[in-house]
């Protein structure tokens, strides 16, 4: 069972924040969008700012107390 080692909360987490996944996605389509129509790709480089940040920031988390979920498996006892 996994388990909150800040607030003992059973159960499954959180992926947080989902919004920044989202948004990680949507701007793509700016400098995408762009370059299909043989522009200088606009917003590429905070696309990749951004995306680099979500890769970073979203993490599983405690829906109870907000704190980042350890989903480290520890091997054997
Ligand atoms: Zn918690």
């Amino acid at each position: 069972m996994k388990r909150c080692p800040h607030c003992e909360y059973s159960g499954r987490p959180h992926l947080g924040p989902a919004w920044l996944l989202w948004l990680a996605l949507l701007i793509w389509l700016v400098p995408l969008g762009f370059l299909s129509m043989g522009f200088w790709p606009f917003l590429l480089l905070p696309s990749v700012a951004i995306s680099a940040w979500a890769v970073m920031d979203v993490r599983p988390v405690c829906p109870q107390c907000g704190q980042r979920w350890k989903a480290c498996a520890s091997p054997g006892e």
